[in-house]
């Protein structure tokens, strides 16, 4: 009878989906849009973005979208990095967001839930229009 009582729960940790699951998972990537509303919060954006491309050059800028697009009420860019900068990234945006507003929410291929119950938002959390995602 080796491996322990029979019948003693799930899978162990770091199985089954890992840290991503849940309701979805695993994590592909993750994305930061950074949002901006005013001639002086775009060049907010700006300089966030320059220090981006400085520290962080495994992340990926997307182009700059000065009005709503998608599910995003507002102005925006993206900024896409991969899991294993999460840990670096995410604390420094967090320290120099200049007080605008961002979404971070993962990729598991389930936008609805990645832009809604999976999402983390700096500062203010607007409204999505998750109407237009896939589920
Ligand atoms: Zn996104």
């Amino acid at each position: 009878m080796a491996g322990g009582a029979p019948g003693d729960g799930g899978p162990p940790p770091g199985q089954a989906g890992g840290p991503g699951a849940g309701t979805g998972g695993p994590i592909l990537g993750w994305h930061a849009h950074l949002y901006y509303a005013t001639p002086e919060e775009r060049a907010l954006a700006a300089a966030i973005r320059a220090e981006i491309a400085a520290l962080f050059p495994a992340a990926v800028l997307g182009r700059w979208r000065d009005g709503p697009v998608g599910p995003h009420p507002r102005a925006m860019y993206q900024v896409a990095f991969g899991p294993g900068l999460f840990p670096a990234f995410v604390p420094w945006l967090a320290l120099n967001r200049r007080g605008l507003t961002v979404l971070l929410h993962p990729e598991t291929g389930r936008q609805r839930a990645d832009h809604s119950a999976h999402a983390m938002w700096l500062g203010e959390v607007l409204p999505l229009k998750l109407e237009v995602l896939p589920a």
